[in-house]
Order: structure tokens, then C-alpha cells, then sequence
């Protein structure tokens, strides 16, 4: 954890509570012809971190960009703190960036490349010195300021670039994919870290991410973004247990998509039949959460009696496949495959492929989604 007192990083002056933070409306970025970003309308509050997320080319990183003022928007505007920021230069903005190849000077110390942008601004080097200083300290580097960033690990590295980001007090801090270089343990601290920082200066941030653990764990809100439009804005929890749109119920969280033919509370799925929450017509998809799905050998009792309204399928498996924390299961159900998963237990046998099966989930947690073509 970081200890250092965050006072003398916290972001300038608040804007009016009632209005957000960031205010983009109708944010749009063509390259030749090519809709990168199509008419991204989002509220960010202060103190809000959000995470931008999405497969890669869903136009993350240039509505960052925009954000930053690194790329001119095509149309739309972008508000911060109440002031149209649309065509005011990057520099102007006092925006902190951190990027995942870090962008850090090789041949100058820690130190150095942290004062550099205070130096650009025209601080006095012993006041730029200082904020230097403590920056670094924030970021848990004391005592390694006159190493090179040659002689830093990567997890060092990027704590120096998010040390040089602070130290310009910015009005917000924008990431992009900044962990995406560190192994599996680092990234986890280090999202632990940022958000801790985050939290505690109260500074408006934007997190671009591909990886939906990332987003989810770390965020106040997630954007999800698909081809350039904006899928669905929400907090994580709204996401994942009310996802707006199949593409978002697949891409956050892991699930089963089953498509079919709804007609009222029914959908028939080749030769199975499925009870939905609302009644529907027509082709839809159904989602399912592998976690969701209670998984039992047949005839065995449940080990826990579902008091809700519940789906039964008959299956065998396939093949179970163990990783340790998770058990999955890809269960052959008629002529398709289901995937189900569960936290494993010590005592656990791990039942063997052929076994004969029975699934159930609450009907509440099907997700139910018109198809797309
Ligand atoms: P990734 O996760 O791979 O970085 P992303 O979601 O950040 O992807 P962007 O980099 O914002 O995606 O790109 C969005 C779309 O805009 C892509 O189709 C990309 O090819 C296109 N694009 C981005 N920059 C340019 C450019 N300078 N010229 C032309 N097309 C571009």
C-alpha cells in the first residue's frame, strides 16, 4: 500500500456536484472514411475512475486520445470542469497520461524525468525539485531517484511514468492499457495501487483496458465499447447482472450463447426447450453464466434445493477441466456444449468425461437477447 500523503496531489478545484466531471457528447473520430469513434456521449463525475473497454479496433485508445487532445476530434465536444475543452491544446488541458510502453526518457534519472514536464512549464527547479520528490515518494520509489529506467523493473517503470503524471497535479489522469506489459502478480498489485492513489487524490480517471477483470475490479464504471459506438454505460455490477446487450453479456464475464426460437416464456433450442424470464418471439440468444449453472450427477439430490423457478437439462461430460481455483465442465446437452464452472473444494472428486449429468439454473439468470443477424 502506499502510504505518502496524497493532499498536495489532489485535483484543482471541484466542479458544480450536480454536473459531471468529463462531458463528452457526440464524440466522433474519422480516419479516411473510416468511423474509428461514432457519437460517444458519456458523464464522467469527479473522483470517478472509468474503464474504456472493448476489443482491440472498438476505438478505445482514440477516444482517449480525443480526451487528451493528442488527436482532433472529428465533430462533437468534450466538456471538463464545465469548459469546452474541444480545440484547447493537449498541454493546456493538464492532463496526466500513462501509457503502456511507459514513454520514459532512458538516458535521464527517475528524478530528471519527473521534473521534465515541471521544468517545460516554466516551474522553478528547487519547486520542481521538491514536487519531484514527493511524487516519486507517492509512487513508492523513494531512495531510487537517480537510477535509470534501464535499471528499474517494468512494475518500476510504469510507477515513474504515473509518478511524472502526478506531478503536474492534473485536472484528470487518462491510462492507456498501462499494465498491459506486466506479468500476471504485478498487474494485480498494481491495479490494487492505482486504484488506492486514484481514490485518494479524488482524481477523475479514464482507464483503457482490454481485459474485463481489469475494468470490473478496478472501476467505478465500465463504457464498453464495440465498432466505435458506445454499448452500454454502467458500474460493473449493472454490467455483468444487466447487461444492455448480447455483445456486452458475452464480453463481460465468461458465458454459454445459445441460439434459438422464443415463443412466450419458452425457447426452444434445437431439441431442448428453455423457460425465459419475460415472454419473448422470434430468434433470440440466450446467455448463460457457466457459474450460474449447478452441475450434479444424475439422481444425485442438488446440494442446494433451488427455491426459484429453475431450468433442468440432462447432459454428460465431455471433458472437466481443472485449473486449480475454477473446475469447468463442458457438458454435452442434445447437440450442444455447455459450459459450466464453480470454485473447486479440496475434498472435491473431479467427476471424469461420460459421466451422466444434471444442470440447473434459476430462470432469472437467463439472459435473454433478440438475435442479431
Ligand atoms: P487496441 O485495443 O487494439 O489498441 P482500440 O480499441 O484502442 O484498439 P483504436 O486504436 O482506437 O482501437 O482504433 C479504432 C479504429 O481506428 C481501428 O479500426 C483503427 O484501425 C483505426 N485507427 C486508429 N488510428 C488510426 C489512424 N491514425 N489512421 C487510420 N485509422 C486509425
Amino acid at each position: 500500500m502506499i502510504q505518502q500523503s496524497a493532499s498536495a496531489f489532489a485535483s484543482p478545484a471541484a466542479a458544480p456536484a450536480a454536473d459531471p466531471y468529463l462531458r463528452l457528447r457526440n464524440l466522433t473520430k474519422a480516419f479516411q472514411g473510416v468511423i474509428a469513434v461514432d457519437n460517444l456521449n458519456l458523464d464522467v463525475g469527479k473522483g470517478e475512475l472509468v474503464a474504456f473497454l472493448g476489443p482491440s479496433g472498438c476505438g478505445k485508445s482514440t477516444s482517449l486520445r480525443m480526451i487528451a487532445g493528442l488527436s482532433p476530434a472529428t465533430s462533437g465536444t468534450i466538456m471538463i470542469a464545465g469548459r469546452d475543452v474541444t480545440q484547447v491544446p493537449p498541454h493546456r488541458r493538464d492532463i496526466g497520461l500513462v501509457f503502456q510502453n511507459y514513454a520514459l526518457f532512458p538516458h535521464l534519472s527517475v528524478l530528471k524525468n519527473v521534473t521534465f514536464g515541471l521544468e517545460m512549464r516554466g516551474v522553478p527547479a528547487a519547486e520542481a525539485e521538491k514536487r519531484a520528490r514527493e511524487a516519486i515518494a507517492l509512487v513508492q520509489l523513494g531512495g531510487r531517484e537517480t537510477r535509470r529506467p534501464a535499471q528499474l523493473s517494468g512494475g518500476q517503470q510504469q510507477r515513474v511514468a504515473l509518478a511524472r503524471a502526478l506531478v503536474i497535479k492534473p485536472s484528470m489522469l487518462l491510462f492507456d492499457e498501462p499494465l498491459s506489459n506486466l506479468d500476471a502478480k504485478l498487474r494485480d498489485e498494481m491495479r490494487t495501487e492505482i486504484r488506492d492513489l486514484q481514490q485518494r487524490l479524488g482524481i477523475t480517471s479514464i482507464f483503457v483496458t482490454h481485459d474485463q477483470v481489469e475494468a470490473l475490479s478496478m472501476c467505478d464504471k465500465v463504457a464498453v465499447l464495440n465498432g466505435g459506438r458506445l454499448e452500454q454505460f454502467g458500474t460493473p455490477h449493472e454490467l455483468y447482472e444487466r447487461p444492455a446487450t448480447a455483445f456486452v453479456a458475452s464480453f463481460v464475464g465468461r458465458s454459454n450463447r445459445l441460439l434459438g426460437a422464443a415463443e412466450g416464456h419458452g425457447v426452444r433450442i434445437g431439441d431442448l426447450t428453455v423457460e425465459i424470464p419475460e415472454a419473448r418471439r422470434g430468434a433470440v440468444e440466450v446467455i448463460l453464466r457457466p457459474h450460474r449453472i449447478t452441475m450434479s450427477e444424475r439422481g444425485a439430490a442438488p446440494a442446494v434445493e433451488p427455491t426459484a423457478r429453475v431450468n433442468r437439462l440432462s447432459g454428460t461430460v465431455r471433458r472437466p477441466i481443472y485449473s486449480g481455483d475454477v473446475l469447468q465442465y463442458e457438458v454435452a446437452v442434445g447437440d450442444r456444449v455447455i459450459m459450466v464452472e464453480r470454485g473447486t473444494l479440496a475434498e472435491e472428486a473431479v467427476l471424469p468425461a461420460g459421466t451422466s449429468v444434471d444442470l440447473t439454473w434459476s430462470v432469472s439468470d437467463t439472459l435473454v437477447f433478440e438475435a442479431t443477424a
